[in-house]
């Protein structure tokens, strides 16, 4: 059967009534909770910075913290107490996520949640922010400011690329709108202003010039992870008058509250990618899952699809951070009991939609990516890779080189080109062994976002421009 290619066509959902609570939500200039990936080069202080920035925002109490201390200082390694705060939190919950990224949410204020997305490891470091950008509204790019420390994650000498460069590119062809650039360990520098200037300069150079994002999308915050100096505005009057004496910017905290969610467009139907399976928690029952909602709303009560099973089901609960809600609109991480569907049809990877307007299950899709420098053999036609998109990750082939295109404009280089290398970018069309569920980028910015792996590895990753529908 011939197949009809679908782009990113602003009447697809041209049927689609949203309630005013919808529309209410889109149109929000808050935009609901933030999600940000912490990226960065190795050693940074990753870490210690969203271990801080987590205590900051009072989601470890000075109980955990001290025993963080002590138990670190009896390691002897004293300096990675801040760390642990990521890492000792016990999950309360039976977590069935295929991709190892770990979650840490908290109040950023008032209503509005802070989803904290990173990895737990620290040398493999790269492809597991790629999974963890997925979701990301905003990108956080942690810049060891210390002499030496940010020259070595930026060099880019043959054989030693460091991971600033790769991070930022990643950050700019998954489509991330924003990125606070955070200068850390600037108490190795004396919170000299001259060092700062130094470091932004050569890094917004970069970021504009070679990566693409636009001044307006990037904001640079100076800090120390291991001092806790300007990570949140309720310790300003901390601030150690070496830096107090030249800066006048936002603390980490303010930045992070600033992040705009781009606008939204005109609502759209429900999708709400499944994350994990959860088990065992009463108040859900048997069929229960947790996820962000992508586009749309949940409602209790509501009727939905689960896609590409097709099956449907019926919203029994929805809770945010445990607490039971009726409507939970765009942008929430929420958890999902679901009724009248067997919980065997709740997978990671499938998503829960509209009833009457569900996505458009596909085994054909066309991409724009940018390969990293792990990609050894060039792809050509017929490479196998495991395409990963939100949470589903799934075996497919490259069945066509479209184009090589220019990174920073997306002209094109080349037309049918033989094969893509590394650091190029390129648009793909690639076949799936089964339906999976993704979108175009122009309808949904995160349903969109795919990573091509080889051998474990992240070979390339970029976004949806299209796909087939049969
Ligand atoms: P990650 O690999 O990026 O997660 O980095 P970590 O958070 O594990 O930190 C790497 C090293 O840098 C550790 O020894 C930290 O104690 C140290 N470190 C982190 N933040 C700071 C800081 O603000 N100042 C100083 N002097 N050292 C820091």
């Amino acid at each position: 059967a011939a197949k009809t290619r679908v782009g990113g066509d602003a009447t697809a959902f041209a049927g689609y009534e949203a309630s005013s609570a919808e529309r209410a939500a889109y149109t929000s200039p808050e935009g609901g909770d933030v999600h940000v990936v912490i990226l960065g080069h190795v050693d940074a202080g990753k870490s210690t910075l969203s271990g801080r920035l987590m205590y900051a925002l009072k989601a470890v109490d000075d109980r955990a913290m001290h025993k963080n201390v002590r138990d670190s200082k009896a390691s002897g390694k004293s300096s990675f107490a801040w760390a642990w705060v990521m890492d000792c939190r016990p999950e309360e919950r039976e977590r069935g996520v295929t991709i190892d990224v770990s979650m840490k949410r908290c109040v950023l204020d008032g209503h509005r949640q802070l989803v904290v997305l990173d990895a737990p490891g620290h040398k493999d470091f790269v492809p597991n922010a790629i999974s963890g950008a997925s979701q990301a509204d905003a990108g956080v790019l942690v810049i060891d400011g210390a002499m030496g420390g940010f020259e070595n994650g930026f060099a880019a000498t043959p054989g030693h690329t460091g991971q600033t460069r790769e991070h930022a590119r990643l950050a700019r062809a998954l489509g991330l709108h924003s990125l606070i650039v955070v200068i850390n360990k600037m108490d190795c520098v004396e919170y000299g202003e001259e060092r700062f200037r130094f470091v932004v300069d050569a890094l917004q150079n970069f970021l504009i010039d070679d990566v693409g994002f636009s001044q307006e999308q990037l904001t640079f915050v100076p800090v120390s992870g291991i001092e806790g100096t300007n990570i949140s505005p309720d310790d300003a009057a901390a601030l150690p008058d070496a830096l107090a004496s030249w800066y006048r910017g936002p603390t980490l905290v303010d930045a992070l509250r600033a992040v705009k969610i781009p606008s939204r467009g005109a609502p759209k139907p429900l999708r709400m990618p499944i994350a994990d399976i959860i088990t065992e928690v009463r108040s859900l029952g048997g069929a229960a899952c947790g996820g962000k909602i992508e586009a749309g709303s949940l409602m209790k009560g509501q009727k939905l699809l689960v896609m590409p099973a097709n099956v449907s089901a019926t919203v029994k609960c929805v809770e945010v951070d445990g607490i039971a809600v009726d409507f939970a609109p765009i942008g929430t991480s929420v958890d999902v009991g679901l009724s009248d569907v067997d919980s065997r049809h709740l997978e990671v990877g499938s998503v829960l939609c509209h009833a009457s307007h569900p996505i458009t299950p596909t085994d054909e899709i066309e991409v724009r990516v940018l390969t990293t420098d792990m990609l050894r053999v060039p792809l050509l036609k017929g490479s196998r890779v495991v395409l990963h998109s939100h949470m589903l990750a799934c075996d497919a082939t490259i069945e066509e080189l479209v184009a090589q295109v220019d990174t920073v404009t997306g002209d094109v280089v080349k037309a049918s080109p033989r094969c893509i290398t590394r650091e190029q970018s390129a648009i793909l069309r690639i076949r799936t062994s089964r339906n999976i569920c993704v979108e175009p980028v122009e309808i949904s910015p995160t349903l969109s976002r795919v990573t091509l792996r080889m051998n474990g590895k992240t070979m390339a990753l970029g976004v949806v421009t299209a796909i087939w529908r049969s």
